[in-house]
Formats: structure tokens, sequence, C-alpha cells
């Protein structure tokens, strides 16, 4: 080992598998002294006034950070934690043991670049150096076959392109033994009350209880693919609502690094050679494929993704009107798929994708609510939050982000009787419901009082009445959506009839 020591700074990819900063650190052959940074500022409030990270995620990443300390001292080494933003405790530590390099994985979204920016500038006065590394995606922007600022505004051109002409990199090695630390405060993690956060008690509706840490996240691969065999049937089975195991819920993993999407990659490629290769086995890597476009839009699009007007740029005069926005949260809006879903979002953190589009388009479409309210709800509540994921779908389904194909929405009721045609998803969250047969669980505000009094609901008593009426709704919000964009743009408008 030689006398350099190399910082590094561990961010959203608290993991030792597949980590270019700490296989290049490794190579060097310096000490290496791994540094986690509770940021206050992750722990304010958003624009709206909820908490910037909310209890569900503030566990999961507790969990996280304590995983990765465990695992590094395994192999000889310790993490140390700081409850400062990274630009005082880095440079500080920086000087107290001489160290020359600062090695991270860089971000790409407005807040993370602005913690780059003031630690590179404080670490210049000292002297030390700054190397980045990318390391959230499945491909390298260096593979693509275009440069970012000529990426495909239409994600199946992106998804095409890539596909043809780019190539995944195999995972970088992990370490089986690391340099030790030199004497050094290592700081304590904190605990949810010393961040100002309170847990609700574990829902056991819960679609899986959630533990986080790179550990637990390759747990879950391994339940998912190999124990249960769940790979195999994915694409039948993702747009489920109920259970562990429509999806893989690798989400929470993912968006703090705790998995790597390339480690999931691989073990897709095992499980093909192995078990079977399907459409379902493609259609995983599809998904993340998603996550690497959204992520590579927000490089791309820098902060318009979090304009009101967004990536598009269409000036919608969107209403703030909180007295809904809170029957929206509370899932009170009496569209029981709607409310079960925000229920769901609320007790646990968790919803599902064809959830998350649901009560985004309702919340935009019918509600004519801004999307960046719902957005930073979601914010707040989302275990497996991911800043590009989310901001990237919000602009998605409010139609102001990538490929705006003008005012589509979803048709709720529809919706509810394609993917939850006997009602156990609305049942599961909405006991009030409970005895509501199938045919009717869905739109209980068409309930007779006969009918309310023989199913135990008494609609605008103990289940809310619709808050509004969901045709109607429609119009008027497409017909505002219509004026406010752009004449290019108002060209290519679909009409009414194109619905999800
Ligand atoms: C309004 C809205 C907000 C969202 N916010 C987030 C968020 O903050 N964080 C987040 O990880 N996902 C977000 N998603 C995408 C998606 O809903 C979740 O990734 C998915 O539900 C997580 O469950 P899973 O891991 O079981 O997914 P699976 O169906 O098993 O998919 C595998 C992986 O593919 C990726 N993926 C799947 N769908 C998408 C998608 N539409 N966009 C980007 N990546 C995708 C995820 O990493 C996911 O873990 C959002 C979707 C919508 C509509």
């Amino acid at each position: 080992m030689n006398q350099d020591r190399i910082i590094l700074w561990y961010r959203n990819d608290l993991r030792i598998h597949d980590h270019e900063p700490l296989d290049q650190a490794i190579k060097t052959q310096a000490q290496i002294i791994p540094i986690y940074c509770f940021d206050p500022r992750q722990f304010g409030k958003t624009n709206f006034g909820f908490p910037k990270t909310g209890a569900f995620r503030a566990k999961f990443l507790i969990e996280s950070i304590a995983d990765l300390r465990n695992t590094l001292q395994k192999l000889g080494s310790n993490l140390i934690i700081s409850q400062q933003k990274p630009e005082i405790a880095i440079p500080q530590l920086a000087q107290e043991l001489k160290v020359k390099s600062v090695f991270f994985h860089r971000e790409v979204t407005a807040e993370e670049i602005q913690v780059e920016i003031a630690l590179h500038q404080a670490l210049k006065q000292i002297g030390v150096k700054f190397q980045s590394f990318w390391g959230h995606t499945l491909y390298h922007p260096d593979d693509l076959p275009f440069e970012i600022k000529q990426l495909p505004e239409v994600f199946t051109s992106f998804r095409k392109e890539i596909e043809k002409k780019s190539t995944i990199n195999p995972t970088f090695s992990t370490p089986k033994k690391l340099p030790f630390l030199p004497e050094v405060e290592l700081g304590e993690l904190p605990t949810l009350s010393k961040l100002n956060l309170e847990l609700p008690p574990q829902d056991s509706r819960a679609v899986l209880v959630f533990r986080g840490g790179e550990t637990a996240g390759k747990e879950r691969v391994k339940n998912y693919f190999w124990q249960q065999d769940c790979l195999k049937v994915y694409k039948e089975t993702r747009n489920g609502m109920l259970g562990a195991n429509y999806s893989s819920k690798f989400s929470p993993w993912l968006a703090l690094g705790c998995l790597s999407p390339r480690y999931i990659y691989e073990q897709v490629q095992e499980y093909e050679e192995r078990r079977v290769k399907n459409n379902s086995t493609y259609w995983l890597i599809f998904e993340l494929l998603w996550r690497d476009y959204f992520r590579f839009i927000c490089q791309k699009h820098g902060n318009k993704v979090f304009y009101k007007s967004g990536l598009q740029g269409v000036a919608i005069p969107w209403q703030e009107d909180w007295e809904k926005f809170r029957k929206w949260q509370e899932g009170k809006t009496g569209f029981p798929l709607v409310d079960a879903n925000m229920r769901e979002l609320l007790m646990t953190g968790f919803m599902s994708n064809r959830g998350r589009q649901n009560v985004a388009s309702f919340l935009t479409k019918n509600l004519g609510i801004n999307w960046q309210m719902g957005a930073e709800w979601f914010e707040s509540l989302l275990i497996d939050y991911d800043v590009c994921s989310n901001w990237g779908n919000w602009n998605y389904t409010a139609g102001v982000g990538n490929d705006a194909r003008g005012f589509r929405y979803f048709n709720i009721p529809k919706q509810a009787k394609d993917y939850d045609p006997e009602g156990k998803y609305v049942k599961h969250w909405l006991p009030e419901l409970a005895r509501v047969p199938a045919p009717k669980i869905h739109e209980p505000g068409k309930l007779s009082p006969a009918e309310q009094e023989k199913f135990g609901v008494k609609i605008g008593i103990n289940y809310p009445q619709p808050m509004i009426d969901l045709w109607q709704s429609v119009k008027e919000n497409e017909k505002i959506y219509n004026s406010a964009l752009k004449p290019s743009i108002r060209k290519q408008k679909y009409s009414m009839a194109d619905r999800y």
C-alpha cells in the first residue's frame, strides 16, 4: 500500500459491488477513507412544505448505511458518518488526514450538482483533487450512439437506437479486502428521531417489508429470480397492485444504489442461461431502460424537469387547490382505485407503477392540479424516490414531458375493472367497501340507498361521494391544456378518442 489517501464519498451508491470509484481507488493502492454525509438539506421541507425525506425513506436510508458500514468493517475498513454538509465535512476530513483526492459518483440534477460544485471549490482551495465517475445506469453515457444533447425525446427511439448500437459494460469486481482506516472519528448513525421523523407502525397490508442495504437488496434479487422464479412471468404480472411478487420491488435498492442495474442485468442473463429466456426476462431490462432514459433526459434538460411548464415548456394554468389536493393525498376522492393507492402510499411509502400512473393522471387530468405538488408528495413519501424517475414520470403523466402526445388520460373506472376486476386490491385498502360486490365496487357513488344499507357503506359518511364528475372534469381540463399548447405542438394534438 502506498502512503496516499483517497476519500470515497458515498452518495446514492450505497454498495461495494459494481462500484467504479471504489474499484479505481483500490487500483491506486492508496488508503481508502469511505464517508457518508447525512446532508441536513435533505431533511428540510419541499417547496410545498412536505418533509423532503419522509420517515419511510429515512428508515430505509439508515438501514442501508448501517449495512454498508457493516460490510466495509468485514473487509477491514469502515464508514465515517457525518451529519454535516459534504462541502463542510469532506474538506475538513481531507485536511485532517492529508488526503490527495476525493472519488465519487456524479449526479445529474440541480441540488446534487450544487453540492458537487461547492465541494469542488472547497477542495480546490486546499489542493485536493476531485474525480467523478458515472455509475447509476445500465448504459454508460460514453457508450450511447448519440451525444446527450442529441438524446431522442421519444423513449422508443432511444431504446431502439441503444439496443441496436450499444452494449452494457460488465460489472466491476467486488473487493474481498480493503485497507484499514487511519485513526479518525467515525461518527454515529442517526436515529429517525434525531432526524425529527416518526415512523407509523408497520402496516401488515404492505406489499413487502423493505429493508435497506446491499445485503437485503441482493437477497430480494435472489428471492424474486431464483427462489420464487417470478422473472419468467414478470411481463404478465407486472401490472398488478397486490402482493410482493407482481413486480420485482427492486426500486428502493436501485434508488439508493444498494443494487447496481448492471448487477441485475447480469443476473437476468444468468437466469436466461440457466432457467428460461422469454418476453418477461427481456421486459425487466426494458423497464430498467426507462430508468436510464429519465436519467439521461434530466442530464440533457437540466432544471427544466422541475419547472411547472415541464420539459415541453407548456404554460398550463394549473390550480393549487389545497382542499382538493388534501382529498387526493389522504385517499378521500370517492374513486376507490385512486383512494386505495393513495392510502397505500401514505401507510407504507410504496405504490405500484399502475397505481402511480392512475393517481398522477387523476390529479392532473381530472383535478387540473399543479403536478409539482403531486411530484413533491411522492418525493416525500416514496421509499424508492429517485429524482430522475420521479420528476421524469410526473412530467410524462402530466403531459408536459417527453413523448407528449397531447391530452392523454387514464380512464379510472376502466383501469379499475381491467386491473382489479374483483376489487381485491380496493378492498385491501378500503375496508369500508369490503362487502360491496365486484361489479359495483369501483363506482360506489352509484349505489342506491338500499344497496348502501345492504353492503354496510354510507356514501358521504363512511366513504366519500365522488369529488368530481370524471368526464366533465376531463373535458374541461383538456380544453385548458389544448389552449396552453404551443402552436407547433397543437398541430400534433391527439383527440379525446386517443385514450390509454
Ligand atoms: C408518477 C410516477 C412517479 C414515479 N416515481 C418513481 C420514483 O421516484 N422512483 C422510481 O424508482 N420509480 C418511479 N416510478 C416508476 C415506477 O413506478 C417504479 O419504478 C416501479 O413501480 C417500482 O416497482 P418495481 O421495482 O417493482 O418495478 P418493476 O416493474 O419490477 O421494474 C423494474 C425496475 O425498472 C425500473 N422502472 C420500472 N418502471 C419505470 C418507470 N416508469 N420509470 C423509471 N424506471 C422504471 C425501476 O427501477 C424498477 O425497479 C414512478 C412512476 C410514476 C408513474
